[in-house]
């Protein structure tokens, strides 16, 4: 019998489920029991071919609608996810492990809202209106064409919406390839928007691995390419746009501090660092894995954390009582114990967890490795898992310093009473997404990227429509013309 993840066919194009089994075959595999669900094709070039020029020509009619009645589609499809938010989350959590518990508040309910947010500020992208003396000048809002999507497997609606919501709602038209490992969710938000109200063409998906994601990056009729995935990735598809002086987006990974200081709220700060780390079982890209407690305290943050994480409750993530689940795939489990045996070979002490959890499935015990020093492989590596290392630190001065010694500048937190120091010290820190008291919040409304190695461009707010159009500006002259001859 067919699993009820399986999808009607590899692709949606041009309004419609498209199927073409000449491509290579991506199985797809349910990281909870190791079992195949489903299968999909990768794009050929004749698909990829056809996603391009349906959402080329689909583009030039939707940016001439208003942006009112763009934005009513969006915040239909928004309204339509709300609906199915239960399948959705269940199609979530078949296609990356992530338990129920967390896909049914925070990925269709996190696409919906990027929808609505974008969907209602459609109708009021405008220009400027700029007096010279007697003439003037105006600039328009215009949208950038056809823009590409490029998504990580973490949060395959979630990412599917972020990069699609702002994009139509600018009046561009997408293609969107999601991750080999994670392929289902975003056929469902083509659909959805599909059956929104959204223009055949308008958003494609397509599947594919690194070499179709590298085909859409370099073919002349894309205008902007948005990935959200590692930092390599994001060196190759940057200088591959740049060869076509497209525009980028580069949501990458992180290795971001969560600095906690002797005065702080502990249970609130462990709270901070279970969210910061174990959440997704830790596949976020924004996490706060190095974790800086103040000497005074450690022990009893130690103590409190180790608690605290043996309340996990590890197991079938479609149960809703599940609350850690697996790793999205075997080679990415892989990867992580790599890691662990790294942080036990360079002498980390072991807190908690450190191995592969005794049961089906690719579940990794959630980790806790403390005296973690600057230099050992963990603190500098990302991991994309659950494992947090616990470093000391005396001063604040030395903090900021240790905590900006890093390639990456995703995200930053800061746990602390005094309100003083925790704006002076953010004020210091080099990540563009930040938290006092808090970890890993990422509402549509707030800006979210990186700097320095973790990326270009924000996503979501009112920055991520800078980034998906680009300003015309118009000098209207009243007077005669003068020149020189
Ligand atoms: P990868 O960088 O391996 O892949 C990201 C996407 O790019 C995938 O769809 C991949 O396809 C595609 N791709 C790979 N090579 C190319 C290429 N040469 N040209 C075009 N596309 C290509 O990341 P992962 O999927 O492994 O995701 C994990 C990473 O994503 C982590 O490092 C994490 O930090 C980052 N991330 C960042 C976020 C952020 O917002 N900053 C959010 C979530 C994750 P395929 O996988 O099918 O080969």
């Amino acid at each position: 019998m067919t699993h009820p993840a399986q999808p009607t066919a590899s692709h949606f194009i041009n309004g419609e489920y498209v199927e073409d089994t000449n491509g290579t075959p991506i199985p797809v595999i349910y990281a909870a029991t190791g079992e195949q669900i489903a299968t999909v094709y990768a794009a050929t070039p004749e698909i990829v071919d056809r996603a391009l020029s349906t959402a080329k020509e689909a583009q030039k009619a939707w940016a001439k609608m208003t942006g009112t009645e763009r934005g009513r589609i969006l915040r239909r499809a928004a309204d339509i996810m709300r609906e199915r938010n239960h399948e959705l989350s269940v199609l979530e959590t078949y296609d990356t492990g992530k338990p129920l518990q967390e896909t049914l508040i925070a990925d269709a309910t996190s696409g919906a809202d990027a929808l609505e947010y974008f969907g209602g500020l459609a109708g009021s992208l405008t220009g400027e209106h700029i007096p010279m003396g007697e003439d003037w000048v105006y600039t328009v809002r215009e949208a950038l064409g056809l823009c590409v999507g490029i998504g990580a497997w973490n949060y395959p609606t979630q990412i599917a919406c972020w990069k699609g919501a702002p994009a139509l709602a600018c009046g561009n038209s997408m293609v969107f390839k999601p991750s080999e490992t994670t392929p289902l969710c975003a056929l469902k938000v083509a659909e959805i928007l599909h059956e929104a109200g959204a223009p055949a063409g308008i958003y494609n998906v397509i599947q594919g691995m690194g070499e179709v994601g590298g085909a859409l990056v370099t073919d002349p009729r894309v205008d902007k390419v948005s990935l959200t995935g590692s930092v390599p990735t994001g060196k190759k598809v940057y200088a591959a746009a740049a060869e076509g002086m497209k525009h980028v987006t580069m949501e990458l990974g992180g290795k971001s501090p969560l600095i906690i200081f002797d005065d702080a709220d502990i249970d609130n700060a462990v709270g901070g660092a279970i969210n910061g780390n174990f959440y997704s079982s830790g596949q976020v890209c924004s996490n706060g894995t190095r974790v800086f407690v103040q000497k005074g305290i450690k022990e009893k943050f130690l103590a409190r954390l180790a608690e605290r994480t043996g309340n996990a409750i590890l197991g079938d993530p479609q149960d809703e009582a599940t609350s850690f689940g697996p790793m999205v795939s075997e080679n990415q489990m892989n990867i992580v114990l790599g890691y662990i045996e790294k942080g036990k070979e360079e002498g980390a002490r072991l807190i908690c967890g450190g191995k592969r959890a005794d049961m089906d499935g690719y579940f990794i015990e959630p980790t806790v490795f403390a005296d973690v020093t600057d230099d050992m492989t963990i603190a500098r590596e990302e991991i994309f898992g659950p494992v947090m290392s616990v470093l000391d630190f005396d001063t604040e001065e030395e903090v900021i310093a240790r905590a900006n010694d890093t390639e990456f500048g995703l995200s930053a937190g800061v746990f602390t009473n005094d309100f003083s120091r925790a704006h002076r010290v953010i004020g210091q820190l080099e990540a563009g997404s930040c938290f006092i008291n808090s970890y890993n919040d990422a509402p549509v409304e707030a800006p979210f990227g990186g700097v320095k190695a973790s990326g270009v461009g924000r996503e979501n707010s009112k920055e991520a429509i800078k980034h998906f159009s680009q300003v015309k500006s118009v000098y209207v002259r009243m007077g005669d013309v003068e020149a020189a001859f």
